[in-house]
């Protein structure tokens, strides 16, 4: 592989690997751009079967966090890191404090936050070593669990797809099919419920779904979410479940969930168009995760984080509208919001305002 020519192609700004063997760490953070703000993006620990694995992952996430933060209408730039490792067995203080270590020494370039295989735990050793990283728990003025944040925002996205598919966005008026009930899933269920909504919920997992059931749900089995005549298809579990197999099966209107990376490639997100369902980009409907820590630079404030999930009805919306104006779907539509933002608020350059300058050793006077 040719490091420089793929770091180049994904246009990447810097990429640090990140080693300790005392500490048994092998890490990499990449800093995709930072044209809005500081690179913000959550670490992530996975026992990867090869290091090009965790390169590409964290090639490719921290890439998705610049188009969600400009899209959010965030001040902040894309960035993620990865930790090599099996998060069951190799976690020490060590790790995550020379871990700390590095981030730090990027000056605020990049900020870290929890993701896959890290919980709070992880991150208070982190937040020993470095001031640069959000997410921390709330006895330290944290944000804490975003989850029901995130459910919160996409209700919002729920709200503005029903509104550009039907002209009504009276959530108690439809049906719902929520894939996974989960942290996020089950808060949204939760939400759609209390509007009045019919809901239809399906996970492998027992745990939510008596509550779901005594909350009015019904329960169908895993393989059968896809077939649920709803009007909204609500993914909240896996990523890649919108393909080519579970298309066909479709009798939804709308898709908007709060899963990661929905469509399993590009042409299902046309193919959805086709077929005149509507598909809300999932890193514009799952934004208030991000939102949620981004608050943490001001100091967390709840009311304020509600708020801004508020702002995700405008997103969605302001994405339909580009997928209108320019006759296409609504997945490269985000994209295309996002490069705009980042391409008009990178131009506000202002002329060069003036300073003394001081040369040290310069004397001015008579030669
Ligand atoms: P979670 O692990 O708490 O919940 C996922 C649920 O999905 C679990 O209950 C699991 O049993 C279930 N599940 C797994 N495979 C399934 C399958 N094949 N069919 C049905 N159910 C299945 O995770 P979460 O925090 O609720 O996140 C859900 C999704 O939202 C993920 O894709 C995550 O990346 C994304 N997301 C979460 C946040 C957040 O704030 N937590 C923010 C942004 C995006």
């Amino acid at each position: 592989m040719n490091l420089f020519e793929t770091i180049h192609t994904s246009e990447h700004e810097q990429v640090v690997f990140c080693h300790n063997k005392e500490a048994g760490l092998k890490g990499i953070i990449a800093i995709h751009n930072t044209t809005l703000g500081p690179a913000l993006g959550g670490l992530r620990m996975w026992p990867y079967a090869t290091e090009q694995e965790a390169l590409d992952d964290v090639l490719r996430l921290s890439r998705g966090m610049t188009f969600k933060a400009a899209v959010a209408g965030l001040n902040l730039g894309g960035g993620k890191s990865v930790l090599i490792g099996d998060p069951r067995k190799d976690k020490s203080e060590a790790l995550f404090r020379s871990f700390g270590r590095f981030i730090d020494s990027l000056n605020g370039r990049y900020i870290t936050a929890e993701d896959v295989g890290i919980d709070v735990n992880d991150m208070e050793y982190v937040f020993q070593e470095t001031d640069n990283c959000v997410g921390v728990h709330q006895v330290h003025g944290g944000s804490g669990d975003p989850s029901p944040f995130t459910a919160y925002g996409t209700l919002q996205g729920i709200r503005a797809s029903l509104q550009q598919k039907f002209g009504n966005e009276d959530v108690g008026d439809y049906s719902f099919a929520v894939q996974g009930v989960g942290h996020v899933g089950f808060e949204l269920v939760k939400l759609l419920r209390n509007e009045g909504a019919k809901v239809f919920v399906c996970d492998i997992s027992d745990d939510s779904l008596k509550a779901c059931e005594d909350l009015g749900c019904e329960v169908v089995p895993v393989d059968e979410i896809y077939d649920v005549d709803a009007d909204v298809f609500s993914p909240s579990a896996l990523g890649a479940i919108v393909s080519e197999q579970t298309i066909p099966r479709f009798k939804f209107k709308i898709v908007c969930g709060s899963a990661n990376n929905q469509l399993a490639t590009d042409e299902c997100g046309d193919e959805l168009e086709r077929r005149g369902i509507l598909y809300a980009p999932d890193y514009a409907v799952n934004a208030g995760g991000l939102m949620n820590v981004s608050i943490e630079f001001e100091g967390y404030n709840r009311e304020r984080a509600k708020r801004m999930m508020r702002t995700i009805y405008y997103n969605v919306s302001k994405i339909f509208q580009i997928a209108d104006r320019d006759g296409i779907s609504t997945w490269k539509a985000a994209d295309r919001m996002a490069e705009e933002r980042i391409s008009t608020i990178g131009k506000l350059k202002l002329p060069f305002m003036g300073r003394s300058h001081r040369f040290p050793g310069r004397e001015r006077g008579n030669h």
